[in-house]
């Protein structure tokens, strides 16, 4: 299992979106230790994860790396929209 300590400087963005435990409802706040759900990305606290059996999603991983959910959606949808260009270049040829 994976814990984070949410910082105010490292994890900003991550305060920015203002994320519930699914558990108990409560903000996630700094000083808050979290883990997130390996299939789902979702954000517990660690008291959560443990009262729901430290499982998720039909797995028990959590991940190691803490998510910069923001910034790896956008580039998702770039990536994307690039992709849908190419295949419509080839199209037209
Ligand atoms: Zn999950």
């Amino acid at each position: 299992m994976h814990i984070h300590k949410i910082s105010n400087q490292k994890h900003i963005h991550f305060l920015k979106e203002e994320r519930k435990d699914p558990i108990t409802g409560d903000l996630i706040v700094e000083g808050d230790e979290v883990v997130f759900c390996a299939e789902c990305k979702s954000a517990f606290f660690k008291s959560s994860w443990e009262y729901i059996g430290k499982r998720h999603c039909n797995t028990e991983s959590t991940i190691f790396i803490f998510p910069q959910t923001k910034t790896i959606r956008i580039t998702n949808k770039y990536w994307e929209l690039r992709k849908t260009q190419k295949t419509d270049d080839t199209t037209c040829k």
